[in-house]
């Protein structure tokens, strides 16, 4: 039998004895929320199936329709833009976010499915929008201080003017890439989903633990859209840093840019998955399980990238 959402306060006491369920009054399953093991006439408030420990109480209660704060999967009907833009800010402090969520709530597929992809045009708006403020900033620089230094030096070239150059050119990528454009999105697009999936196939694995997959869905949705902004300001920056290597001679920034780079790739979205699945799933070794779907995600979508530029340029 499907389980019932309380609709009051009453319908939750009328299963409740104090802390303790009624089971002659529940004739509906009631799957634990982490793994979907049923929980009726157990005596004690621990799954046995995945070990996760909870207040009776909280599950009938978790239950209930209400109306979320903010988060997208509730309010994405009512507040589109607005809830999106809430939740996604509101996932930059992973520990406090998912201090608001609880395990219990009814877990929504369709607008989670639709947050994590919307993770794709996150990723470009945010670099897009470092890359005309540092334009801006850059700019502004040049100008004052070149124009202060012809006085004295003459013309010359600034680093600023390169650090700008880089900026124009993070700014107007989808002018001056064209078809590569859309393999960068596409490679973004890969690296998320990779990673969700890679996560669901490695819960029981490395978490030692049976999860129910609409659970680890919510954890990468969550943890997704926020660290692939906070990626994109870091991957700006190690390209400022590079640039700003190379302006003053020194060829090897560029490489050490594109490591670091890479690293932070890896890094930012395995913290912020293994974030969610120590604070919200309670999983053991969260941060091995985050960075391993974070590193191999990131190393198929190097590799299917540089297969793609290769098939492009006619290598086979
Ligand atoms: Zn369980």
């Amino acid at each position: 039998m499907q389980p019932v959402a309380p609709e009051t306060d009453a319908d939750i006491e009328h299963w409740l004895d104090g802390d303790q369920p009624k089971w002659d009054a529940v004739d509906f399953e009631l799957p634990c929320s982490r793994c979907g093991y049923d929980l009726r006439m157990l005596t004690l408030p621990r799954c046995p199936e995945c070990g996760l420990q909870f207040a009776w109480r909280d599950i009938f209660e978790a239950r209930r329709r209400r109306r979320h704060e903010f988060l997208f999967e509730y309010c994405w009907r009512d507040r589109p833009i607005r809830s999106w833009l809430l939740t996604a800010f509101r996932g930059l402090r992973p520990r406090r976010f998912w201090e608001r969520i609880s395990i219990h709530e009814h877990v929504r597929k369709g607008p989670l499915l639709f947050f994590l992809v919307s993770a794709v045009p996150a990723f470009l708006l945010t670099m897009h929008a470092m890359a005309g403020l540092a334009l801006l900033v850059f700019w502004l620089l040049d100008r004052t201080l070149s124009a202060r230094a012809t006085g004295y030096f003459g013309t010359y070239v600034s680093p600023l003017a390169v650090l700008a150059q880089y900026a124009r050119a993070v700014a107007t990528l989808p002018v001056i890439a064209g078809l590569n454009y859309v393999c960068l999105a596409g490679a973004v697009l890969l690296d998320v989903v990779a990673a969700t999936a890679l996560l669901a196939s490695l819960r029981q694995t490395l978490g030692r633990c049976r999860v129910r997959p609409v659970q680890v869905l919510r954890v990468a949705a969550y943890a997704t859209v926020p660290a692939v902004a906070v990626t994109a300001v870091a991957v700006f920056l190690c390209g400022v840093g590079a640039a700003c290597l190379l302006a003053y001679g020194m060829p090897l920034g560029v490489a050490l840019g594109n490591v670091l780079a890479f690293g932070l790739c890896v890094t930012i979205p395995g913290a912020y998955l293994g974030t969610g699945l120590r604070r919200y799933l309670q999983l053991p070794r969260p941060w091995l399980l985050g960075l391993t779907a974070s590193a191999v995600a990131m190393l198929l979508t190097f590799t299917a990238v540089m297969f793609t530029i290769v098939l492009l340029a006619g290598g086979w």
